[in-house]
């Protein structure tokens, strides 16, 4: 008998040792581990600047502040994500406009879908890359180049996953991560926001400490004794306890993918031959983070999709759903639209469980038991 969880935890004797070590220098708010993990995120990804933060909802919010985003303009994004992707857009009372996806095999949004909803008061585009594969970003910065827009990549699914060589998170005006407990990095809560241009990062900078000229890590060091503050901003920083974590979580973070590609072959492979099951994605051949693992159940197959996660867990598979659609969320409601297409794939989606320590005869199981209870 298998008890499969969603997501497994790849820590081990070096996240202990990374944070024995910083909370022994005394030193564990924001200073230099927070420094040295935005170097080493920046090194990985090949972009500019990164700027370490409390988690990705905070990133994706200081995205909108410092991209000018405000009230009344209108921020297309999809509706398929986790609903601070949204949130954020509300923060700065801006206006979100969902774009439908692209279909069962491909669940990122629709460019053709984005650019029918461009209006004169367009201001920009979230896209979140959903897996970690990435969205079709080249159509996607053709048509904001065309109409003005800023993008702003929610890659929280996706880091070190690549569109044509380019690192998801870097292709944008700005790139969001979360290191939330159950994602590919992982510090407990914890974020980044990435740019290539600086003087984006500067504000972003300046939001996340209040508004303030100097950090008190700066002003320890001698290098300056007052402050001014510019600007009404927020505490959103990092701690060096949670960066210490990272670094190390960063030196595994290709192996660590590596094994998971390997996982999804297993996947592809089993469900070759499960009929009635669509696995999205399928074939892509760039590399990607497979933050997750989804199925879709097509639209003939004759269990529910409830029925079937039900059926799973009795046999201790553990399963989840990425994503309720944000649109259809109360607090959506006013700016709902009809979006078809994610309201069908989002009513027969499975996540199954993904993580690096996955075995083949867990992956087979998991296959064998779905063909079982669709068929059986
Ligand atoms: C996890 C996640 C977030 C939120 O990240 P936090 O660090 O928990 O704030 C936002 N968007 C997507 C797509 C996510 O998966």
């Amino acid at each position: 008998m298998y008890n499969i969880p969603l997501f497994d935890l790849n820590f081990g004797i070096e996240e202990e040792t990374a944070v024995l070590e910083t909370l022994r220098s005394k030193w564990i708010s924001t200073g230099p581990k927070t420094a040295a993990f935005e170097t080493d995120f920046s090194g990985l990804l090949g972009v500019g600047y990164s700027l370490a933060l409390a988690n990705c909802t905070v990133s994706l919010h200081l995205a909108m502040k410092i991209l000018g985003i405000g009230p009344g303009d209108e921020v297309i994004c999809p509706s398929l994500t986790f609903v601070a992707t949204v949130n954020a857009v509300r923060y700065v009372d801006a206006i979100p406009v969902f774009a439908d996806i692209r279909g069962d095999a491909d669940l990122t949004m629709d460019p053709l879908d984005i650019e029918r909803k461009i209006t004169s008061r367009t201001k920009a585009i979230v896209v979140m890359h959903y897996a970690g594969f990435p969205c079709a970003m080249d159509e996607i910065m053709r048509i904001a180049k065309a109409h003005d827009l800023k993008v702003i990549e929610d890659a929280c699914h996706g880091p070190l996953s690549e569109y044509r060589g380019q690192k998801l998170g870097t292709i944008g005006d700005a790139g969001c991560f979360s290191f939330f407990s159950n994602k590919n990095i992982s510090t407990g809560e914890g974020g980044m926001l990435v740019t290539n241009n600086e003087a984006l990062y500067d504000h972003a900078k300046l939001l996340r400490s209040h508004g303030m000229t100097t950090l008190s890590y700066e002003r320890s060091k001698g290098h300056s004794t007052g402050y001014d503050v510019v600007e009404s901003g927020y505490n959103y920083r990092m701690d060096d306890i949670r960066a210490s974590i990272g670094i190390v979580q960063l030196k595994k973070l290709k192996n660590d993918l590596l094994k998971r590609a390997e996982v999804r072959q297993w996947y592809e492979d089993a469900f070759a031959e499960v009929s009635r099951v669509v696995v999205p994605f399928k074939g892509h051949n760039g590399f990607v983070s497979n933050y997750i693992f989804a199925v879709l159940l097509e639209s003939s197959c004759r269990r529910s999709r409830d029925e079937v996660r039900d059926a799973l867990h009795k046999a201790g598979i553990q399963t989840s759903m990425h994503y309720p659609p944000v649109h259809l969320f109360s607090i959506f409601r006013e700016f709902s639209d009809s979006l078809p297409v994610t309201e069908s794939a989002a009513s027969r989606l499975i996540t199954l469980p993904m993580y690096s320590r996955m075995t083949k005869p867990e992956v087979e199981y998991i296959a064998q038991t779905l063909q079982d209870i669709i068929h059986g």
